[in-house]
């Protein structure tokens, strides 16, 4: 068979242009294969080396610091082989069935399909609220630095940023290094605990070093640090005007007029999860992940998986998942185009892998996740708000119907069923299921995703011939 019917017959498909889709494109390009790569944002790079609009002129070691030059060697992997990649920017795709992927662009859906799919969807905040949470002003972490990465935008004049993990403190760091006044940053974890986990982080010993001269470097500008706090409220009526915390000395307060808050990350794992991709509970992360092999392998045929979207392991392991996973397809289909060379660099990325692994590890000991958080949350706090559906709520489900398997306290009390699909409050529910009924979270299972796993719009004639569109969900 000639070279190019048989890779006529590999049809290979990314979901995600981040550093995981876009390392598995430039491979699968490197061994003569042409990718599709759907995104559905308008430029590639991802979270983590999410691109400015073109009229915005920060430079890269402005926008991304020390990560700047990472930066430009995703953003130049993926120019270099536009011409011989199929890319869809600002490209949701909404669902996924037998081989097929709908997709949504400029408001039109249509069909993609495919042989081989590399789901490469990356992560979202890791949403624990509390009270005032909603109120105008108030920000996940990682939209508070969309706004400075995308648009050069401070979310506020007087900025709190608060939660836990690595992206705290540096976004933080990003904030003040862009003129920024941030004045507080509230971190639940202790910092005892982050100096007990320094062994497990030197695996990684320059990232570890990092996350220390953030805090170095912002203790030295002057930024208050706060540790081991407890968030009571963000306080305010028409929109935030400050918020109240507690630790180890008392009640604090402190006026702001925006606050940024997260607790580390969740995978966007809707697609896998559609598909039919079989699922564990992975205690680390505290959430059900597609399961996995070695290198990418989902349970379904043909199905990869990469990056953050698979488990939150960070920008530099998407790179090296993505790459192995493109070599991954490749072996199982068409071996022949994979060489002795080809191996090798699959076990260097495997071992490499599970060094970050280890690190990761490190860092859940450094930040872990706030465990009294759903025995303290309040009744009356909303967790879904699409849905307005409260603690209480919650509870009630558990408490009076006897539900404590999650899908079933959706359908009780709709907790999930709103715009966000879940993606927000699906983590907070779960912890308050299980808190509730006395139960390990592990056992509260997991929500089922559902098509389209995002908002599209429904199209319709209206009399006038005009056309409407309204959001469908
Ligand atoms: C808001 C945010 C900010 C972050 N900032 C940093 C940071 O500054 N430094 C750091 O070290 N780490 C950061 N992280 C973590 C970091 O983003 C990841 O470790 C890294 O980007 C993972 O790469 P990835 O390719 O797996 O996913 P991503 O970079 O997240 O890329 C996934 C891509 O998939 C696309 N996508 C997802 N679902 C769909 C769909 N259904 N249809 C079409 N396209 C889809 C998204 O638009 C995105 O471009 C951040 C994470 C988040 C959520």
């Amino acid at each position: 068979m000639s070279n190019a019917s048989k890779f006529d017959m590999i049809k290979p498909v990314i979901v995600g242009a981040g550093p995981a889709g876009i390392r598995a494109a430039q491979t699968l390009v490197s061994h003569g294969l042409r990718p599709t790569v759907l995104d559905e944002s308008p430029s590639w790079g991802g979270q983590i080396y999410r691109q400015p609009s073109v009229h915005f002129k920060r430079t890269k070691k402005g926008l991304y610091g020390f990560e700047a030059g990472r930066a430009d060697s995703v953003h130049q992997a993926m120019a270099e082989i536009l011409d011989r990649v199929d890319y869809h920017p600002d490209t949701l795709v909404w669902n996924a069935q037998d081989n097929q992927l709908d997709t949504l662009s400029s408001g039109k859906t249509s069909v993609s399909s495919y042989s081989h799919l590399i789901l490469a969807t990356g992560a979202t905040d890791r949403v624990l609220p509390f009270e005032g949470w909603t109120l105008p002003g108030v920000y996940s972490l990682g939209a508070a630095q969309i706004a400075l990465k995308a648009q050069g935008n401070s979310i506020g004049d007087r900025v709190v940023l608060m939660g836990t993990g690595p992206l705290l403190y540096l976004v933080a760091y990003q904030y003040v290094r862009a003129g920024a006044n941030v004045v507080a940053v509230l971190d639940t974890s202790k910092r005892k605990s982050q100096v007990a986990a320094t062994g497990s982080m030197l695996s990684l010993p320059s990232v570890l070093l990092k996350g220390v001269y953030y805090i170095a470097w912002l203790r030295a500008h002057g930024v208050p640090l706060f540790e081991g706090i407890n968030p009571i409220r963000a306080s305010g009526h028409e929109r935030v005007t400050g918020i109240v915390w507690e630790d180890d000395r008392g009640n604090h307060e402190i006026s702001c007029d925006a606050i940024g808050f997260g607790y580390a990350l969740r995978s966007e794992t809707q697609l896998a999860d559609i598909l039919g991709c079989r699922f564990s509970f992975d205690r680390l992360q505290r959430a059900h992940l597609p399961e996995r092999d070695e290198c990418g392998r989902s349970s379904i045929d043909g199905v990869y998986l990469a990056g953050d979207g698979a488990g939150i392991m960070g920008a530099d392991a998407a790179e090296k998942a993505g790459e192995l996973v493109a070599l991954t397809l490749i072996s199982d289909a068409q071996p022949s185009l994979i060489h002795e060379k080809d191996r090798t660099r699959m076990k260097e990325l495997q071992s490499e892998l599970s060094r970050i692994k280890r690190f990761r590890l490190g860092l859940e000991q450094a930040f872990p996740f706030p465990q009294n958080w759903a025995n303290q949350t309040p009744d009356d706090l909303i967790i879904c708000r699409c849905e307005e559906i409260s603690a209480g709520q919650i509870r009630q489900a558990v408490q009076v119907n006897g539900a404590i398997e999650i899908n079933r306290v959706k359908a009780l009390t709709r907790v999930g069923m709103g715009r966000c699909q879940s993606r927000m409050c699906a983590a907070a529910a779960a912890e308050i299921i299980a808190d509730c009924a006395g139960i390990d979270i592990s056992e509260v299972g997991r929500l089922r995703g559902q098509p389209p796993i995002k908002p599209i719009p429904f199209v319709t004639e209206q009399q006038t011939g005009e056309t409407q569109i309204r959001d469908k969900q």
